[in-house]
């Protein structure tokens, strides 16, 4: 039955997708969520807590917070203003665990 074995491929590149995130922002939630807290299903990555698919994948950016080297924020750096006296992040997204 090539159909399961379609889905269960899927269902791995999601997962896979996942651990390679380790967190990402859920845009309905308004929050970051951990690979924990997200799943795989036939239709794509979703938030277990609200079960939206509206997430944002993380991208590896140099955060004016962290000055030493780049950082994978889980906004992908959207946050990140060029100022007069260089750039700033309005959000606070605290994305690593505490
Ligand atoms: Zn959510």
């Amino acid at each position: 039955m090539p159909k399961q074995e379609d889905y269960l491929a899927k269902l791995e590149g999601y997962l896979a997708q996942i651990d390679e995130w380790g967190y990402c922002y859920c845009r309905n939630c308004e929050r970051i969520r951990y690979s924990s807290d997200l799943e795989a299903t036939e239709q794509g990555i979703r938030c277990s807590k609200c079960g939206g698919y509206d997430l944002e994948a993380p991208g590896w950016v140099y955060c004016p917070h962290e000055k030493s080297s780049a950082v994978k924020c889980a906004r992908a750096g959207k946050g990140i203003k060029r100022g007069e006296y260089g750039s700033e992040c309005e959000l606070r997204c605290n994305f690593r665990k505490p």
